[in-house]
């Protein structure tokens, strides 16, 4: 049997050699004393590249969301965001339950909201109503098959809420594809928002680890809730030393997992399954017609070497990423092909 192609995530990357080698090197510290220089070099890094006065690094980017909502969120108050967004499906509630959030939302079809919706959606403080405390983007969209949010779109939603006094957050997951794919600065769309989660753990490589970036007050904030929560790690500079070793290597070799999503789309759409134009990066999202179940599809492909993962009943999705090469990816198009036009 071949070598397993294992389309489900960009977050199965096992560490590189070179990473490994430089995580074995680092210098560490204890720091929950804040005594951890690779994590300082780090956080250091990450605050500069978008823009903003500090970054606070956290075991997840589920907790990098969390504590970043509750920086920008009063308990009782209002989130709006995508209906698909992450925050709303992958996170097991912990905004209602860490920070008594309220979340309501709304819906773009193809993952780039629309800004007069949003602002149709915004409520002004009033009797009763809750009012909108934050709104929340995704960057590059994971359930709308890793959309990028186009600058201009970020700008006016900026506006918006700077006008309406409210916060607006990045879910950035994945920003770091769609500065690559768009060829966009990480600061041109770090300085668009008060509060960003990005993470290490997906296209990057490494094997743990996500920021919260923000200014400095709500970063000291930040810190004292990640503690509450557990978050605070000790020696976490191996961890961090393979985040800067992913900045430095991996960043703009997504442009390769781009490259290869496409193809892959090319692959599908040849046999009718799917729309080119709607891959923008690293995910290649595929709604299977005339109720074919999805499940059924990636068991197929499972016995054929090829693992995809089931998004919904009748869709799947399939991310490239650094343990992918073109020789997969070849092999799980013909298996995907074959199994879809059978
Ligand atoms: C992966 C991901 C996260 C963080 O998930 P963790 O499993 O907590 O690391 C957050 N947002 C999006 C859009 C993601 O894809």
């Amino acid at each position: 049997m071949p070598h397993i192609v294992d389309l489900r995530s960009d977050t199965i990357t096992r560490p590189t050699e070179g990473m490994r080698r430089a995580m074995a090197g680092a210098e560490v510290g204890d720091d929950v004393y804040g005594e951890d220089p690779s994590v300082r070099a780090l956080e250091d890094e990450v605050a500069d590249l978008f823009g903003h006065e500090a970054a606070v690094f956290v075991p997840s980017g589920t907790m990098g969301n969390q504590i970043c909502l509750r920086l920008v969120v009063p308990p009782a108050g209002e989130l709006l965001c995508d209906a698909e967004a992450h925050i709303v499906t992958y996170e097991s509630g912990g905004a209602a339950q860490h920070g008594g959030i309220q979340t309501r939302t709304f819906t773009s079809p193809d993952g780039v909201p629309a800004v007069a919706e949003v602002a149709g959606a915004i409520r002004p403080p009033g009797f009763a109503m809750v009012p909108t405390s934050a709104v929340a983007v995704e960057q590059t969209h994971n359930r709308h098959g890793g959309a990028v949010v186009p600058l201009d779109v970020l700008t006016d939603l900026r506006l918006l809420t700077a006008q309406q006094g409210v916060a607006l957050h990045c879910d950035g997951a994945r920003i770091w594809n769609a500065s690559v794919a768009a060829g966009v600065n990480l600061r041109d769309y770090g300085v668009l928002f008060d509060t960003l989660s990005v993470c290490l753990s997906k296209g990057l490589g490494a094997p743990v680890g996500s920021l919260l970036v923000t200014d400095a007050s709500r970063a000291a904030e930040g810190r004292l809730l990640r503690r509450r929560l557990g978050g605070g790690m000790r020696q976490a500079g191996v961890l961090a030393a393979a985040g800067l070793y992913a900045l430095r290597h991996h960043l703009a070799r997504l442009a390769e997992d781009h490259r290869r999503a496409y193809r892959l789309a090319v692959r599908l759409a040849g046999a009718g399954a799917i729309d080119t134009a709607a891959v923008h990066t690293n995910i290649v999202s595929v709604a299977l017609p005339n109720g074919r179940s999805a499940l059924a599809l990636a068991s197929a492909a499972r016995e054929a070497g090829v693992l995809i993962s089931v998004v919904d009943p009748h869709r799947f999705r399939l991310v490239t990423h650094l343990d992918v090469d073109d020789e997969g990816v070849e092999r799980a198009g013909e298996v995907l092909v074959g199994l879809l036009t059978s």
